[in-house]
């Protein structure tokens, strides 16, 4: 008999063929392709073409624990929008206080300046606070620049009194379904990120204990990750 560290043989193999030929792992240029389709033919995504594991970057997970340190610091939610501009991910400057009661236009600019004949200095604004500044080859810039909007993030305080991090509230999820993003993004101590989909509801009935099981049976596609992993489909 064969063990592997107190799992059997039969789960390892299903890990192990999952793993080969099933899970499918989206970049979040990947997510902001399938987002600017579902935009375009005004379709949400059916849970099962969501993939089982989506990727973002080190920039981006600096920008999340900032978001909880700062919200752990004095107590106050703080909400960030995130956009993709031309192949980079892009979070705006933080706002604090409730996310929902403000109403949030973004500003947003963005334009290359040329260094020689292979590089440029791309530099993004929002609201005319520059929020990128990098250099780029030529080949890099595409032909049409593009933003894409893909989600808003907020953090939610420690909540003494339960031991924990509250979870979406049912104005989150109002919020969600009554606008026109895809998803929304909760920090906690860990990242959230819930997906409306072809089969979540079109109108947000309030929940009285709004937990992963319920937002899943309900048709939302729920993603979780601890700071700098790999958000994984639950
Ligand atoms: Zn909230």
């Amino acid at each position: 008999m064969l063990y592997f560290n107190n799992m059997s043989l039969g789960s390892f193999l299903k890990d192990l063929i999952k793993n080969l030929f099933f899970v499918r792992t989206w970049t979040y240029s990947t997510l902001a392709q399938n987002v600017k389709y579902y935009r375009k033919y005004n379709v949400l995504p059916d849970s099962l073409s969501l993939p089982d594991y989506l990727e973002f970057p080190y920039s981006f997970w600096q920008r999340v624990k900032d978001l909880r340190r700062y919200t752990d610091n004095d107590g106050h939610e703080y909400a960030s929008s995130v956009y993709v501009i031309d192949n980079d991910i892009i979070l705006t400057p933080f706002i604090r206080g409730e996310p929902h009661q403000v109403n949030i236009k973004y500003n947003i600019k963005w334009h290359y300046e040329p260094v020689d004949s292979a590089r440029y200095v791309k530099k993004v604004y929002v609201n005319n606070e520059k929020v990128l500044e990098k250099t780029v080859y030529k080949y890099q810039i595409p032909k049409k620049l593009y933003s894409i909007y893909l989600f808003s993030i907020h953090t939610h305080p420690y909540h003494a009194d339960i031991g924990r991090y509250g979870y979406y509230s049912n104005q989150d999820m109002s919020s969600l379904v009554n606008s026109s993003a895809i998803a929304i993004g909760l920090i906690t101590d860990k990242f959230n990120l819930v997906f409306k989909t072809n089969k979540s509801p079109k109108i947000w009935t309030k929940q009285d204990n709004i937990n992963i099981s319920l937002l899943k049976n309900l048709g939302f596609a729920v993603y979780q990750a601890g700071f700098g992993k790999k958000l994984e489909k639950l």
